[in-house]
């Protein structure tokens, strides 16, 4: 097969499964509303949960760095792109969350791929969840380690594997927060597995972070889990991008030898760095904005119990409603959008085959307006 023709193929495959992915631009899309030329809608897809994108405290942090130190960091941290702002953020990080050192990355994609490429050899195995993003799958599938993922949640699925023998070491992996489900994983029993197999734990707590556990520290804090590594982003409730990774000593000083992601890519610039910082402070002090977001995620699942769709186990900010049909799923996607709420329509294969879902998140910068009318909406669009 000649390159295009392979390429046609694939466009072709899914033009016809009705997976087919475009993407339009946005005048903005983070917030209560997304803008879209003269439109706009209320957001019910956005990772900004606690709607930080937009806090004067983090915009102020990024504009005030940026006079300072300009706007790029000038080159890998390796080289001359490590910043005092780096260092002060690492260190909070580490000291907020319980850690010896945090390693910032500049997205969680990155930091997965790196941690995986440059901890994983030919011998050793991972254990995933199966429903671990996608990130991380794709990292384990580019390793030489074997990987095998486990059933979703299912601590005791893991111990099985866990039994079988393996002549190298072993990585479990999950999420604090699924993404596409809002769940949360049973970190206490996964860690036990974990140790009393002697293999590392490593949580991506994408979702967790800032939303969850006291203070916002997440996941692991809530179940008073502390895994060998914990992956922390900064594109959802911190509002702005990046991730960093938390460790041991000896583990950070071991990935700033061999974590590619790192030593060959320009580091974030040091005025995001700022604006983290500030991100970071706000959440510290943020129980008001977690409450008024848990307050709405009640109303919502308060409203949505009635409907005709699967409303997901799900506590967190990612209130998924299963559909299942891809066509249906998109059908009311738009529906909603004609309504005046932007939905997201998730599809295979970005969720298992047969569980397309309407991907609705909630976020402190939502108004009780916002969830009655998405409420309304839903009704209305489920009637039709
Ligand atoms: C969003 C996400 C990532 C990727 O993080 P980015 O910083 O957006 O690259 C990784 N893991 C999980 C679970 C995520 O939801």
């Amino acid at each position: 097969m000649s390159w295009q023709a392979r390429i046609d193929a694939a466009l072709n495959e899914r033009r016809e499964n009705h997976a087919f992915r475009t993407r339009e631009p946005n005048e903005q899309g983070n917030g209560r509303w997304l803008v879209r030329g003269e439109q706009r809608w209320r957001n019910f897809s956005s990772n900004d949960y606690l709607g930080l994108s937009q806090h004067p405290d983090v915009t102020r942090a990024w504009r005030q760095g940026a006079e300072r130190y300009g706007v790029g960091s000038g080159g890998s941290g390796h080289v001359t792109g490590y910043h005092r702002e780096h260092a002060r953020l690492e260190a909070a990080l580490a000291q907020w969350l319980g850690f010896d050192r945090a390693l910032l990355f500049i997205s969680g994609f990155a930091a997965n791929q790196a941690v995986i490429s440059a901890l994983m050899q030919k011998e050793d195995r991972l254990l995933a969840d199966r429903l671990s993003h996608a990130s991380l799958l794709e990292a384990a599938s580019h390793s030489p380690a074997r990987l095998r993922r486990f059933a979703h949640n299912d601590a005791g699925a893991l111990r099985n594997l866990l039994a079988k023998p393996c002549d190298g070491q072993t990585l479990v992996v999950t999420e604090g927060v699924f993404s596409m489900d809002g769940d949360s994983a049973p970190l206490a029993q996964l860690a036990q597995a974990s140790r009393e197999a002697k293999a590392w734990l490593m949580v991506d707590d994408a979702h967790g972070i800032g939303v969850l556990g006291e203070g916002g520290r997440g996941s692991c804090f809530a179940s008073q889990v502390h895994p060998e590594l914990l992956i922390v982003t900064f594109g959802k409730a911190f509002g702005v991008s990046g991730a960093a990774v938390l460790c041991s000593h000896s583990l950070a000083d071991y990935l700033t030898q061999f974590a590619r992601h790192l030593i060959y890519s320009t580091s974030m610039p040091p005025a995001q760095a700022a604006a983290l910082h500030a991100a970071l402070r706000v959440i510290q002090q943020g129980d008001a904005l977690r409450s008024r977001l848990a307050h709405h995620i009640t109303r919502f699942r308060t409203g949505a119990a009635a409907l005709p769709l699967t409303l997901a186990e799900s506590a967190t900010a990612i209130q998924p409603l299963i559909v299942g049909d891809n066509l249906r799923t998109q059908a009311l996607a738009q529906r909603l959008r004609e309504r005046g709420c932007w939905v997201s329509a998730i599809r295979p294969p970005t969720v298992p085959a047969g569980t397309a879902r309407l991907r609705i998140t909630l976020t402190a910068a939502h108004e009780n307006d916002d969830i009655d009318a998405l409420l309304e909406a839903l009704y209305d669009a489920c009637r039709e």
